[in-house]
């Protein structure tokens, strides 16, 4: 018997269910999804590295600066089986049919039709939308192409680890992007950790209903470890908005063992470029004397805040 924390409860994430499977009754609950897409990894480590992207729609938490309240406050999207997502992975990973240039499809594909989107729609420089086709077009295996689970917080959606498995099985390296409140043994690669500090709770928006609930679940030390010491590999991306956040990240690492400096990503908490760019300076400062990372928002500068990026 797995208990888990249902995604779809009022709080999205308080009331806990049971997922039972017995001889003569078997309860499948799917993931729920919010939104996929091709996109490039804008944080952490892998910053840069062209990746699917699978949202879950439903979370234990509530950050006020939350960037993805359709995943989160006003939690969207349909349940979505396992077989299906994968397949939309692999579909959004096909490579475009050899003979057909990159520039006018990658722009038709995603846009303002409304169709499904295939390669990410920035568009390309003028001239280059034929360059290279033989390489271009090469096949796109599944394997080693990266995808990142994120949401939300896909960690308590009930059949995260058969998703897992099923990508596992198709050769793709995973991400699992997730806030490190709920641990579960899962076939992963990267276990990108964002422990919330005290600037994430939400003591205004809506009312501060939620405030006491998502302090009281933050931060989960023991689930942490466990992240640190079962994953094959590991970050702890901290969302940073001011310097006294430093003392927290200090005090939550002293609690913590089996961990590196360079496994510690410092990110500028923001969803517009000149705010990002005015806390770059004091946090990259602070990596440099500490041996922290960096950590960009990549997709804010290549796409601004935009959903599907
Ligand atoms: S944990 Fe992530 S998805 Fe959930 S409210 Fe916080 S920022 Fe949003």
């Amino acid at each position: 018997m797995l208990t888990i924390v249902s995604p779809h409860s009022p709080f999205n994430g308080v009331v806990a269910l049971t997922r039972r499977k017995t001889p003569s009754r078997c309860i499948i609950i799917p993931v729920r999804i919010s939104e996929m897409f091709y996109s490039i990894q804008g944080e952490g480590k892998l910053a840069g590295v062209p990746s699917v992207f699978v949202r879950a729609s439903g979370c234990n938490l509530r950050c006020v600066w939350c960037d993805t309240p359709y995943a989160s406050w006003e939690p969207e999207g349909d349940d979505w089986a396992v077989e299906r997502i994968v397949a939309e992975v692999e579909r959004l990973l096909l490579p475009l049919p050899a003979g057909e240039g990159w520039g006018e499809r990658a722009l038709s594909a995603a846009g303002a039709t409304g169709e499904p989107k295939r390669p990410h729609p920035s568009p390309l420089p003028e001239g280059e939308g034929t360059m290279r086709p033989s390489t271009i077009m090469s096949p796109a295996p599944t394997e080693g192409k990266h995808v990142v689970l994120t949401g939300g917080e896909p960690m308590i959606m009930p059949d995260i680890a058969e998703l897992c498995a099923a990508l596992r099985s198709k050769g793709f390296h995973i991400t699992i992007e997730t806030a490190a409140t709920v641990f579960r043994k899962l076939p992963i690669d990267l276990a990108s950790m964002s422990p919330k500090l005290s600037n994430s709770t939400p003591y205004e928006r809506d009312g501060g209903r939620f405030a006491v609930a998502h302090e009281k679940n933050r931060l989960n030390v023991p689930v942490i470890q466990q992240f640190i010491d079962t994953s094959p590999d590991f970050q702890l991306k901290f969302v940073v908005a001011k310097p006294s956040d430093l003392d927290e990240i200090d005090d939550l690492l002293s609690q913590l063992s089996n961990w590196q400096p360079a496994d510690v990503q410092l990110m500028p908490e923001g969803t517009d470029i000149d705010v990002l760019r005015s806390r770059a300076g004091w946090i990259g400062e602070v990596c440099k004397r500490r041996g922290f990372r960096y950590s960009p928002r990549l997709h804010i500068e290549m796409f601004g805040n935009k959903r599907g990026t």
